[in-house]
C-alpha cells in the first residue's frame, strides 16, 4: 500500500483502530463492518486540511453545503443493511464524498450509487478508483426516483432525509430486501430500516439522527 493510503500521524493505523475501539463501545457489533471501516482510509474523502481529523467520530464538511457521514453513523446503516444476509445488488443515494461507497463496495457485490451534484461525484470516482474499488456504478441525477433501469435492489441505503421516504425508492426494492434510509422534518430526523413483504413493509425505528436534506432535482 502507498503511503497515502496507508496513512501517518492522525491518520496512521493507530488513530483509525482507536476509531474502531469506539465504534464497538457505540454498540457496534457487525465484525465484517469494523473490519472494512479499520482498513478504510477516511482521510482520503475529506480535503487536506481535514485530514488530521478524518478519524474523530464525526461529521465533517465536504463542500457544496454537504457532510461525509459520521462513522458511527455509517457503521450503523451498514450493519442494519446487512443484518439478515447480505444483499448482492445495492442502490446508494447521495454520493457525496464516496466514504460510504468504499465501505458498502466491500461488503456486497454490486454497489449503484446516485449523486446530484456533479463536482461531488467526479471526486468520488476518483477516490474509488484510487482504491481499486470496481464493483460501483454511477449515476448523476436526483435519486429521489432511484434509479429505475437496474431496479429491483435487494438493499437501498439513503444517505440524505427526505421529509417522507418516497414511494418510488420503496417500489424499487426486491420482495424481502431492506432499505435504510433516515426521514422526517429538518431537528426531528429518525434513521429508519424498512423491510419489503409482498406489499406489506415492515418498519424498524433506529433513532434519532441529523442528515442533510434530500434535495430534489439535479445540478449542471
Ligand atoms: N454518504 C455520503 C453522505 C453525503 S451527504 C458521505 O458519507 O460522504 C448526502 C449527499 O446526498 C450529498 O452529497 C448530497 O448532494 C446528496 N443528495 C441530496 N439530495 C439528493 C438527491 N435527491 N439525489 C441524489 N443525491 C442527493
Amino acid at each position: 500500500m502507498n503511503a497515502d493510503l496507508r496513512g501517518i500521524g492522525m491518520t496512521s493505523q493507530r488513530t483509525r483502530d482507536r476509531l474502531i475501539q469506539r465504534l464497538r463501545e457505540t454498540g457496534i457489533r457487525d465484525e465484517r463492518v469494523l473490519s472494512v471501516m479499520r482498513d478504510t482510509p477516511r482521510h482520503l474523502f475529506v480535503d487536506e486540511a481535514l485530514a488530521s481529523r478524518a478519524y474523530e467520530d464525526t461529521a465533517l464538511p465536504i463542500g457544496q453545503g454537504q457532510t461525509i457521514s459520521q462513522p458511527y453513523i455509517v457503521a450503523r446503516m451498514t450493519e442494519a443493511l446487512l443484518e439478515d444476509n447480505v444483499p448482492q445488488k445495492v442502490l446508494e443515494v447521495g454520493t457525496g464524498s464516496g466514504y460510504q461507497t468504499a465501505i458498502l463496495a466491500q461488503l456486497v457485490p454490486e454497489v449503484y450509487t446516485v449523486e446530484r451534484i456533479a463536482g461531488l461525484q467526479d471526486r468520488a470516482r476518483q477516490r474509488l478508483a484510487q482504491l481499486k474499488l470496481r464493483n460501483i456504478h454511477y449515476k448523476r441525477s436526483d435519486g429521489t426516483w432511484g434509479w429505475s433501469q437496474h431496479a429491483p435492489y435487494d438493499g437501498i441505503l439513503v444517505t440524505a432525509a427526505p421529509e417522507q421516504v418516497p414511494a418510488d425508492l420503496l417500489k424499487q426494492l426486491v420482495d424481502g430486501g431492506r432499505m435504510v434510509i433516515p426521514s422526517g422534518p429538518a431537528g426531528q430526523q429518525t434513521l429508519r430500516v424498512l423491510v419489503r413483504e409482498d406489499d406489506t413493509i415492515h418498519e424498524t425505528e433506529l433513532g434519532r439522527v441529523s442528515f442533510v436534506p434530500l434535495v430534489k432535482g439535479d445540478t449542471q
